[in-house]
Parts: structure tokens; sequence; C-alpha cells
């Protein structure tokens, strides 16, 4: 039986769109909708749902789009697997294209919960450009993932509704939950800062938009290697890490979207465990991809701490006069490491010197 929908809007999802035609037919709620569409209750907060192949067959003569067209477009699914082996996305593939199995077939999908931001979000100038040329009005899925506080288009900061989740609410209709007090998602930004929030955007919405080949996740450790973070794959230097990781975002962007010391810390350590999930979470892998990338793509921008104490005895080796009983003119101080705030350094005559650098 078919069923007459409106046409999916570009980076549309599911759940907009069927509020946009209840709002069209006057029809109060969606999940009777919702119950046809499936072939089963629907949960509209599902970013992931089944059954897709037989809603394509609902909606043929309205929509026509294969059951993958579908899924490709207009659900998270790229997103979602970024960091999956291709085994693991056929598989979540064929469970969404068909009919919802019980609870014990479910595959392993690691949620994102530290994010404070739940409200839906949108941009102001994508309202504004659609008002003008007399377009529909959607829920974009990009402005809705993880991280992804700017619009991919216009580069503008979100701003996020004050009543309605995410999860829960995004089969009401936009201009429904928009107010003119709607207030940008970050406030207080650098531009160093923003430029950062972009790249998560960028990439976030590249993602979900053309997928990508799978990244295993022993490359990330690759990246902290070439960042100077890691003398080997078991070495890494945490504390280095999250001190450069929260000084690139910025502390209000770490705060909203729950990257914490915490987090940061649990992610680098479970780096080597991430196999036991068979889909991570992207957020974490493509904040650090913004984070490491950038600073192996300049050089200079950022110092692990060893280096910059070794730059410091260095300096301080020069400004040095031994005035030891011993001492030659010939004698040459050279900085041989040090531990708090005491370098110690070493004469040509094998003396050892130890001064304070407080
Ligand atoms: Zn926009």
């Amino acid at each position: 039986m078919a069923v007459a929908l409106l046409p999916l809007m570009d980076g549309e999802n599911l759940p907009s769109n069927f509020g946009r035609y209840a709002e069209y037919m006057g029809i109060k709620s969606t999940e009777t909708l919702r119950a046809q569409l499936f072939g089963y209750f629907y949960n509209a907060g599902t970013r992931l749902p089944s059954a897709i192949d037989y809603l394509a067959e609902q909606t043929r003569d309205y929509w026509s789009l294969t059951g993958n067209e579908i899924v490709f477009q207009h659900t998270e699914f790229r997103y979602a697997t970024m960091v999956s082996s291709e085994p693991t996305r056929k598989k979540l593939l064929e469970r969404m294209l068909g009919k919802p199995l019980g609870e014990n077939g479910s595959l392993r999908i690691l949620r994102f919960d530290g994010e404070r931001v739940k409200n839906l979000r949108y941009c102001p100038e994508c309202l504004s450009e659609w008002k003008a040329r007399q377009r529909p009005i959607y829920w974009k899925m990009d402005h809705q993932l993880i991280g992804a506080y700017v619009c991919s288009e216009h580069f503008c900061v979100l701003r996020s509704v004050e009543f309605g989740h995410v999860d829960t609410h995004g089969d009401v209709p936009v201009m429904t939950l928009v107010k003119a007090s709607d207030g940008p998602i970050v406030r207080d930004v650098d531009s160093s800062n923003k430029v950062a929030i972009e790249e998560v955007t960028k990439r976030s919405a590249r993602q979900r938009r053309e997928g990508g080949a799978y990244r295993p996740v022993g490359s990330y450790r690759d990246l902290l290697r070439d960042a100077g973070f890691a003398r080997s794959a078991s070495l890494v230097r945490h504390s280095e890490v999250i001190s450069a990781w929260s000084d690139f975002f910025g502390k209000e962007y770490c705060n909203l979207t729950g990257m914490s010391a915490a987090r940061i810390s649990s992610w680098l350590g479970r780096l080597t465990g991430w196999e036991s999930y068979e889909t991570p979470h992207p957020f974490m892998f493509i904040a650090a991809e913004c984070f490491l990338e950038h600073l192996i793509s300049s050089p200079g921008s950022y110092l692990p701490v060893a280096l910059l104490k070794l730059q410091e005895g260095v300096a301080l080796a020069e400004g040095v006069k031994c005035e030891g009983a011993l001492h030659r003119n010939s004698d040459v101080l050279n900085f041989a490491g040090g531990a708090k705030k005491i370098w110690r350094m070493e004469a040509s005559v094998h003396m050892w010197h130890i001064i304070s650098n407080a």
C-alpha cells in the first residue's frame, strides 16, 4: 500500500519529514503514520531504524528511493559507522534494511552520552534563506551531530531551541519550536577555538554525507605518535594530550560536548580495546583527528612539555658561568636534563652543577 509523503529534502532525517507531512495534513501525531510506514512501532528517536526496505516499498510512488538510498542519505548510518570495519557495516546495513530483530540480535552500538546540549539545533541563516525562497523548513541531520555546532554551509554558530529534545522531538515542525529568544550554542570562543569547532563540523557532515574508507583504531595511535605524544603504542603522555586537547577546543566547547579530562583519558586508555565495540561512537575520533592532524600539519604550534623543558634547560645553560675551584676556561656547560624545578648542568670536567630554576 503506497503512502503519500512530502519529498525528502537534502540532509533531512526521517522524523523531520514525517513531522512536516503531519503538519501539512493537519495530523496531531506521527505515531500511526510511522507504524504504517515501517510495519512496526518505530520510535521517532531511533537514529538507525530497521525495516527501511519496507519503508522504501511503502513510499515508492512518492520518494522513488531504494532502501540503501534512504539509509545512506537520510539516516546517520555513515556517520555512526565511521570506525566500524566493513563486515560490521555490512551487518548493520542488512539489519537496517530488514525487519527489526529482538534485543538479543542488536549490534553493540555505542552512544555518546556526554553532550550537555540535547535540544534540537538550527542555523538562522538557513531558515532565512528557506523563507526568502519559500522552501520547506526542516531539521538538518548535520546540525544534530555531536559537537557540530556551526552550520557547514554558512559557518555561523547554531542556535538551540529552548524546548525540544533531539532524540524525541525530531518530528515536531521547526517553526513550532523556534523562538526569537533562542541563543547561540557557544558564546565564549576565540578565533582558534572556532576554527577547531568548524573542523569538527566539516568532518562530521562529510562523514555523514559521504562515508569513507574504514579507519582502523590503530591509526589514531599513529597520529598520537606523529604529533609527539607517544614514544610507543603503550607509552602515551596522557596529561600532555589532555592539556593540549583542551586548549585546542576551548573550555566552553569541551564543557558542552562533555569532552572532559576524564573522557579524553578514558578514550586514550581504550585505544587498544575499542575492538570489543562493533561501532564505537565517532565523536571522540573526529575530535582527535582535528586536534592531532592540526598539530602535525603546523609544527611548532604546540610543543610537548618534555620538549619545552629541554629548550628551557638549554637556554639556561647558555647563561650560566662555572665558578668552581677546578674550573678551566676551556670548560663547556651542557644541559643534562632535570626534574621539577631543578636543572642539572654538566661541565666538561665532570662536575655537576645543580641550578634552581624557580
Ligand atoms: Zn546554515
